[in-house]
């Protein structure tokens, strides 16, 4: 899409931001390395510049999920160690060896695929394996850790891969507290130990999230994992703010009001009517709407949620009524505004909402508040 010349809406991505709080995760995870997790387009921050910016900060490892976004990196000529962990049968597991892009495996036939991508590229291929300490997702249980490390350790034997990691991943870390993580520590020192047994030495050995980085030194290792704190949002938001533990947020949402009115009380404003002007007033159209990623549960109204905070020109203003495909309204009663006007969706300045205001006013986390910015809206970085 690219950037348009007067952009009247922008995800703002202050790349700094990123740098600082990688560096902040790093001094946390003591002498551990970082990875700084950049899936999901960078949790919607933009692949390759959060990448970079996440370099500079001092992220030895980036991690992604799918292959592809590991591969754009390299394209991108991002370099440096780099971990692609969901993977699916029939992958093409020769570009990840050839593109230098370490693999995860959670069960043999993963070793399997591979060692046999190796082969055809005659490299060798560096693998993670991962053990389901609980969570309940990805990784091997504890029944089918022999099958998984007997056939990784046959590979390596063969020199067509190198069991580098050995991982897993919470459950439960954005409550430090709870018992759950205690039994998965365990359950991960269990297999670790009993992977020695086999003569599995891992390179890294790695398990925090971002709250497990802040709140679990115990779960540190060689290896840390944050996705979220790197984008100075708080995965416990109910206990630590960013500023608490030295974050900042990287994005903030900004538009430019489209059209201002001024309409009589009792004036329905967008799809269904749901809400009502109360008063002669001023409506502002805000030019953003689900189309570009704005969460229709931002919506006010009858039967409907309270409405996600807008700051305009120093006052909070509430979304009016229903979220549209490309627009939404704001009730901005006597205040003194023009088309044109900045409005702030959410940020990290002074005064401006913050990402998990607009969370639980949509009731959902933070996390898919960023994510989801659609790319018709383009990413500008400062
Ligand atoms: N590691 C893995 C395997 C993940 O799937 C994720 C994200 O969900 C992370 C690390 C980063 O998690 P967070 O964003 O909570 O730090």
């Amino acid at each position: 899409y690219g950037r348009a010349p007067v952009p009247h809406a922008e995800v703002r991505v202050d790349l700094a931001a990123i740098r600082d709080n990688v560096a902040e995760l790093k001094a946390r995870a003591g002498r551990a390395e970082v990875m700084a997790v950049v899936k999901a387009d960078a949790y919607g921050h933009g692949l390759v510049p959060a990448a970079r910016a996440a370099r500079s900060g001092g992220a030895t490892w980036l991690g992604t999920a799918v292959l592809a976004e590991a591969l754009a990196l390299r394209a991108a000529g991002v370099g440096g160690r780099l971990l692609a962990w969901l993977t699916a049968p029939g992958e093409r597991f020769s570009d990840a060896v050839g593109a230098d892009v370490d693999v995860a495996a959670s069960a043999p036939w993963t070793v399997a695929e591979i060692a046999a991508a190796a082969r055809e590229t005659g490299r060798t291929a560096r693998v993670h394996l991962k053990v389901d300490s609980g969570l309940g997702r990805s990784g091997a249980p504890r029944a089918d850790w022999p099958a998984l490390v007997d056939a990784a350790l046959r590979e390596q034997a063969e020199g067509t891969l190198r069991v580098v990691g050995l991982w897993s991943h919470f459950a439960v870390a954005d409550d430090p507290g709870h018992s759950v993580n205690t039994e998965q520590l365990e359950a991960f020192g269990e297999a670790l130990a009993w992977a020695e047994t086999r003569g599995v030495r891992p390179e890294v050995r790695h398990v925090a999230n971002s709250a497990a980085t802040l709140a679990l030194p115990s779960s540190h290792y060689d290896l840390v994992r944050p996705g979220l704190a790197v984008y100075g949002l708080s995965p416990m938001p109910g206990q630590v703010r960013p500023a608490d533990v030295g974050l900042r947020p990287a994005m903030s949402v900004r538009a430019r009001l489209a059209l201002v009115k001024r309409v009589p009380a009792g004036h329905g404003v967008s799809y269904g009517h749901l809400y009502a002007t109360d008063r002669e007033s001023t409506l502002g159209l805000v030019p953003l709407g689900y189309g570009d990623g704005v969460p229709r549960h931002a919506s006010s109204g009858d039967g409907v949620g309270p409405g996600a905070p807008v700051l305009v020109d120093g006052v909070t203003r509430r979304v009016a009524g229903r979220v549209c495909m490309d627009q939404f309204v704001l009730d901005l009663r006597d205040d003194d505004v023009h088309a044109g006007d900045e409005v702030v969706l959410f940020g990290g300045g002074d005064g401006e909402p913050s990402a998990q205001q607009w969370a639980e006013a949509c009731g959902t986390l933070s996390y898919e508040i960023v994510t989801r910015f659609a790319p018709r809206l383009p990413r500008t970085y400062v």
